[in-house]
């Protein structure tokens, strides 16, 4: 069965900052992820867990936020760790969420500005980002 985003989507991320704030949330991260940012920033896993780290109930690791919940590495509207950020951060527009119906996506990514204009995702290209996170 054809998806309802067969003829591709556009997406151009313009590194605006909107989604890396505004209210309380959580940015997941994985042993491997975490890893990799605590290796970019140039300090040890163990002082990148005490620093930036924050353990859910059900186990789940999310980066901090600022008190006006911004994420603890937003700086000047900008990713300070922007090449090895998360797959949550990586894969947005594309989640699973956001692509079960038009509506879903319209509702979910309406706040971004770089959704609907540059690069035209095809949609296998979308369906390979999808299963990244199955
Ligand atoms: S809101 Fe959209 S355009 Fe702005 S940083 Fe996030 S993904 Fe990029």
């Amino acid at each position: 069965m054809a998806d309802w985003f067969e003829e591709g989507l556009r997406f151009e991320c313009i590194r605006c900052g909107r989604c890396c704030g505004g209210g309380p949330g959580a940015v997941w991260v994985t042993p491997v992820e975490a890893a990799a940012i605590a290796d970019y920033l140039g300090i040890t896993l163990e002082e990148f867990g005490r620093r930036y780290l924050r353990r859910f109930a059900s186990g789940s690791l999310s980066l901090t936020e600022k008190p006006n919940y911004d994420c603890i590495f937003l700086e000047n509207g900008r990713c300070a760790v922007y090449p090895v950020r998360p797959a949550q951060c990586r894969l947005f527009p594309f989640w699973k969420e956001h692509t079960t119906s038009r509506a879903a996506w319209e509702e979910g990514t309406g706040f971004c500005p770089g959704v609907g204009r540059g690069r035209l995702y095809t949609a296998d290209e979308i369906r390979k980002i999808l299963e990244e996170q199955a």
